[in-house]
């Protein structure tokens, strides 16, 4: 059963447009996004916790700054939904992990400071597999998230929840974290628009950290105009998160327009269907499709081989677990949630971690803790890292010669719920179109293209070098304007 319904009352622009000129109140607004969550909300599961009351409060304080005159935010009475692994002050934050429960973190996310300085409204905190560690969001300690286009399939991951609230109508727009894909793979699977930034072009002061060389946040939306207007709203310095990068959000905006007349266009050989195997054969036509139609917008296309990106799977999961091993060591039953009893205090830290963290995190804890270990450092995670390099250099090189790159996002559309749990080397699989712009750095986003075989959808990945935002939501705007 389908309970899909991207845009249910508007996109953000339209709803945004509407609540500043006076025609529709904020509140309006608010009440018709937590009627179709209490409608539907029980057969998705997109949310660890819905915000009704503070998400009505916040819609009254918008509305009467607009009454007084007050100019109206660019995201004026927008309801957003929130990955549950961004810390909002005072509301509980789990990342969908036992070890962590009861805390309520004292501060809130730069970039939920900044949605809701524009007058968005956060409606709830959305569900992702634990710590972000997966691709369907069956790894959260509670329960998964149904794509919202057939409730038997799974909406991706890790953005789970933030996915499929976009594409059951229950917010125009969300956030989620994109570590090694989880952004763009749900939202290939939840026919939503999805972007990863450049890394470090969004503060992630306030995101619980994964993999901190390889993390970024990122909006999902119904449209490409309204994830450039996220983007302009999260994005920029800020002196709380020392990995920011100076440069002002870039203006994204100003070239959806453009066309491509005249881009040079490159379809990556290594993810056209020879080389890297287990992309599906619809996934393959919707990418050729894309190609087609920006050839026919004016664009210059062709294939270009970028040869280390077949690697990238095994060196994301070697420095992204190495990465989290460091940065989980922190949930010790003593600071944070969870607490175990134990006869003394290491006994106590391994009771709570044991009872606290799930079999995925604990795996990839083993996972890089092995990694780094005396004897073996090199060998695993130092290798990894010239991998990493060698990637970079070939994307770069690649980008000597195109504006933007063309995959797919995923290998294949949503898959059946239990599919892939019992074999988490499958489920790595997903990734393996969107890991390798984690490792250099590179934005990339996913964009709605048609369907597969299944009637389900299917998103191409546009991909662009540092700081090439602009060019790639230009391209993007016109894989949108060329349907499907
Ligand atoms: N699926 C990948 C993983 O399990 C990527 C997750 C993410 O981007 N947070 O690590």
């Amino acid at each position: 059963m389908s309970v899909a319904k991207p845009a249910a009352f508007g996109d953000a622009t339209a709803i945004a447009a509407l609540v500043a000129s006076g025609d529709r109140t904020a509140a309006a607004v608010v009440d018709d996004h937590l009627a179709r969550i209490a409608e539907h909300e029980g057969d998705v599961h997109a949310f660890n916790l819905v915000m009704a009351d503070d998400a009505r409060s916040a819609a009254a304080a918008v509305d009467e700054a607009i009454a007084a005159g007050e100019t109206p935010g660019r995201l004026a009475g927008v309801p957003v939904a929130i990955k549950d692994n961004m810390c909002t002050r005072g509301v509980p934050t789990t990342c969908s992990s036992k070890i962590l429960e009861g805390w309520e973190p004292p501060y809130t996310a730069t970039v939920v400071d900044r949605l809701v300085a524009e007058g968005a409204i956060p409606v709830g905190k959305t569900n992702l597999d634990e710590f972000a560690m997966g691709s369907s969001t069956e790894n959260s300690a509670f329960g998964a998230t149904k794509n919202p286009y057939d409730l038997d399939k799974v909406p991706g991951g890790s953005s789970g929840g933030s996915a499929a609230a976009v594409a059951a109508g229950f917010a125009p727009a969300s956030l989620g974290s994109d570590t090694g894909g989880s952004i763009r793979q749900p939202a290939s699977l939840c026919g939503v628009v999805g972007v990863k930034p450049t890394y470090g072009a969004v503060s992630r002061y306030g995101l619980i950290a994964f993999g901190s060389s390889l993390d970024q946040i990122g909006p999902f939306t119904t449209t490409v105009g309204d994830a450039a207007l996220l983007y302009e709203v999260i994005a920029g310095d800020d002196p709380l998160d020392s990995t920011a990068s100076p440069q002002p959000a870039l203006p994204v905006s100003s070239k959806l327009d453009a066309g491509v007349d005249g881009l040079r266009v490159g379809i990556i050989t290594e993810m056209a269907g020879d080389v890297i195997e287990g992309i599906s054969g619809d996934v393959l036509a919707r990418l050729r499709a894309a190609a087609d139609a920006l050839a026919a917008a004016g664009a210059v296309v062709d294939e270009v081989s970028v040869p280390s990106t077949v690697y990238g799977l095994p060196a994301y999961y070697m420095v992204a677990p190495a990465e989290a091993s460091s940065n989980l060591a922190r949930f010790d039953g003593v600071r944070y949630g969870l607490r175990a009893d134990g006869t003394n205090t290491a006994a106590m830290n391994m009771a709570s971690r044991t009872a606290g963290f799930g079999p995925e995190v604990k795996r990839r804890i083993m996972l890089g803790t092995y990694a780094l270990s005396a004897g073996y450092r090199d060998a695993f995670y130092g290798k990894a890292q010239q991998i990493r390099t060698k990637i970079t250099e070939d994307f770069d090189s690649a980008y000597e010669n195109f504006d933007v790159l063309l995959s797919p996002a995923s290998p294949s559309t949503a898959f059946a719920l239990g599919d892939k749990t019992a074999d988490p080397l499958t489920m790595y699989l997903n990734d393996v179109c969107t890991i390798p712009s984690n490792l250099s750095g590179h934005p990339a986003m996913s964009v709605p293209f048609g369907v597969g075989d299944d009637g389900l959808p299917i998103g191409v990945q546009v991909l662009a070098p540092m700081l090439g935002e602009v060019v790639m939501f230009q391209v993007a705007a016109e894989l949108e304007r060329a349907g499907a």
